[in-house]
């Protein structure tokens, strides 16, 4: 695929030099030309002035802003020296002079005026223009394009080249996408099949899905497919912009596509440019953001049916953001839902990206799939990516099993760092706590099997962790399950409680997790008898992004809400009860791994499943007593 930037007109940049050295000279001249050419007067104090009004030593006065200019009086009659001072705010000085009969006026305009204020007129501009040109020259708010057009659009163009053009086969595990952008592709390559019916091509398209699931990769496949230009564009782009040029890059943008269609603009990010206009008032608007808004919507509206075939794409993944205006008909009234792909995707999109690097005979593709629910695409392809540069430091000729399976641990929780060190202490708590979650994580159902122990840290945050790893794709949780998931991440609290009885600042983001858990349970899912089946929590739209803990409750009573509270809380209380009680059943067992993790740092595999086998289940579970847990 070659891709090409706009070229930018020689011309146009050597006027732009010129204009710029130009300016400068003459911001020089003007700085020191007055001193350069006019007759050099020597400055003296006002006081000294003021004494030799007094002393009648002075003929005239000329009083400029900034400056006095005086005479003194000469010997016989003679003029004498020329004084300047400069004045102090002083309404008593015409007085003064008038008093001592003192010839006064108002600064006589300089020698070379005309030249001077032409220079004032124009040289402002010229330096403005200047600079204006330098930040552009710099891509500070610019395009790589001539310096004479600022406003110019970015946009980069692709033209795909048929050896390495993106297409439909590149896009795995987002079939639904695939199969309503394949409408698309017919629109762009026979509209006429479409207008002569009298069918309405639609203009907007909008793909919505986390990040790195593949919608700029569709974006470019359609052009791919459809063999037309593609011009891209990302609104954050326009963020940074003055006022006004967003907008001119945005008419400039269609324009330069109407001119190559049938074609399509991509506009990435659209979220930076199309935020709800309603939702920012509180800071006053952003005219920037707005305008640049406005001018999207108008072209959008601008090209009529039937006329040149340009398709707007665009990708966000925070559609409830958007701003209801981008929505209406004939705007981006297509949303194509862009999802995380299953297990089958997944093994799909490993094997496009496994085609780049040679694979051993013992890869599985299918299992690494198994072990990677919620992975999205671009997370695979660096898992792949990953796991090549694995096999190349362990000087493999290909990349094994091994190196995958590692990849998957590297992708989910960061790189290792080895060096970082912990002390004994901390060690041993973070020992204890992790093995706490890998008892209770084993006895209860939901969250999987325990794979591999390590108080290794990783990443940024994580001390120390448990790998639990789902046996299938799971879609439906039931109760139970979650509770076990709640009394899981309660576990490493519980058994720092249990074997140190304090507690330690390393489980809040357990808690965090096991709260917002509680809470869906209870405001999401209906499953408290106490609230019944109804949905506390609003805009549901935005949970398969991920960012479920951040639903605003619906308004509720003041009784409900405290309902709410007390149930959250019971969840989770008596989720920390079983933790409790499990861990103390197992009390041994905890001191067995916890040493031998503290030895070896990592314990994974068929040594911690046979660890694990030993752990007794929990009291609370086996007499039922964990169920009711609204009626205690
Ligand atoms: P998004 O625009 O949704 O954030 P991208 O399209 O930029 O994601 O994806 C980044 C990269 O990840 C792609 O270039 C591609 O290599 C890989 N990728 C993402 N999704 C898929 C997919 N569904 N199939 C194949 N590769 C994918
Ligand atoms: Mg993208
Ligand atoms: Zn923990």
């Amino acid at each position: 695929m070659a891709i090409k930037d706009q070229p930018r007109p020689p011309r146009a940049r050597l006027v732009s030099n010129i204009l710029l050295l130009l300016s400068s000279a003459f911001l020089l001249v003007n700085l020191f030309l007055p001193n350069l050419f006019g007759p050099r007067i020597p400055q003296v104090p006002y006081s000294l002035f003021i004494h030799q009004v007094q002393q009648q030593e002075v003929t005239s006065v000329y009083v400029g802003q900034n400056q006095i200019q005086y005479q003194l009086k000469g010997e016989d009659g003679k003029p004498g020296q020329v004084l300047s001072t400069t004045p102090i705010f002083d309404l008593e000085l015409p007085k003064l002079l008038e008093s001592k009969g003192v010839e006064f006026a108002a600064a006589p305009p300089p020698k070379n005026g005309w030249f001077t204020s032409l220079l004032g007129w124009v040289i402002p501009p010229l330096i403005f223009v200047a600079v204006y040109q330098f930040f552009a020259r710099r891509g500070g708010f610019g395009g790589p394009q001539g310096a004479l057009s600022i406003t110019k659009s970015k946009a980069r163009v692709y033209v795909e080249g048929e050896s390495a053009k993106t297409t439909f086969k590149d896009v795995a595990g987002v079939e639904e996408a695939k199969t309503e952008l394949v409408e698309i592709v017919e629109f762009l390559k026979t509209p006429e099949r479409f207008t002569q019916i009298g069918a309405r091509i639609p203009k907007g398209v909008l793909l919505v899905g986390p990040p790195g699931t593949g919608k700029t990769l569709l974006a470019k496949a359609v052009a791919g497919e459809a063999g037309v230009p593609f011009f891209s564009i990302s609104g954050s782009e326009f963020v940074e912009l003055f006022v006004g040029a967003g907008a001119a890059r945005v008419r400039d943008l269609f324009e330069q596509a109407k001119k190559q269609a049938p074609c399509i603009i991509f506009i990435d990010e659209l979220d930076a440019i199309g935020k709800s206009r309603s939702s920012n008032g509180f800071y006053g608007g952003n005219d920037e953001r707005e305008q640049t808004l406005n001018q999207l919507l108008t072209e959008m509206d601008g090209f009529a049916a039937g006329s040149a075939t340009v398709i707007v794409l665009a990708a966000t993944n925070r559609p409830e953001s958007l701003d209801p205006a981008l929505l209406r008909p004939g705007r981006f009234d297509r949303q194509v839902l862009v999802d995380r792909p299953d297990l089958a995707g997944r093994e799909a999109i490993l094997k496009i990206h496994a085609q780049k690097v040679k694979l051993g005979a013992d890869v599985d593709l299918r299992a690494i799939a198994t072990r990677t629910p919620g992975f999205a695409g671009a997370d695979l392809a660096n898992l792949i990516n990953e796991a090549a540069l694995l096999a190349a430091r362990n000087r493999r000729e290909a990349v094994a099993q091994a190196d995958l399976a590692e990849a998957i641990e590297r992708v989910v929780a960061g790189l290792e760092k080895k060096s970082r060190v912990l002390n004994d202490k901390e060690k041993k708590i973070v020992a204890y706590h992790e093995v706490g979650h890998a008892l209770v994580g084993y006895a209860m159902p939901g969250g999987g099997q325990v794979e591999k122990i390590s108080i290794v840290p990783r990443g940024m945050a994580a001390l120390g962790y448990t790998l639990q790893l789902p046996t299938e794709d799971r879609f439906l949780m039931d109760e139970a399950e979650l509770r076990g998931q709640i009394a899981t991440l309660l576990g490493g609290r519980s058994a720092e409680e249990i074997v140190f009885g304090s507690i330690t600042t390393g489980a809040a983001n357990d808690l965090q997790r096991a709260t917002d858990l509680a809470e869906r349970m209870v405001t999401t899912y209906g499953m408290s008898q106490v609230l019944g089946p109804l949905a506390y929590q609003q805009g549901q739209q935005a949970m398969f992004l991920g960012n479920e803990g951040a639903n605003p409750r619906r308004m509720v009573s003041e009784q409900t809400a405290q309902d709410i509270d007390k149930e959250v809380k019971e969840i989770v209380e008596t989720a920390h009860r079983q933790a409790l009680d499990i861990i103390q059943q197992n009390r041994e067992l905890l001191e067995t791994i916890a040493n031998q993790l503290l030895e070896t740092e990592v314990i994974e595999g068929d040594k911690l499943h046979s660890l694990l086998n030993q752990v007794q289940p929990a009291h609370l579970l086996n007499n039922g007593s964990a169920k009711p847990i609204a009626a205690s």
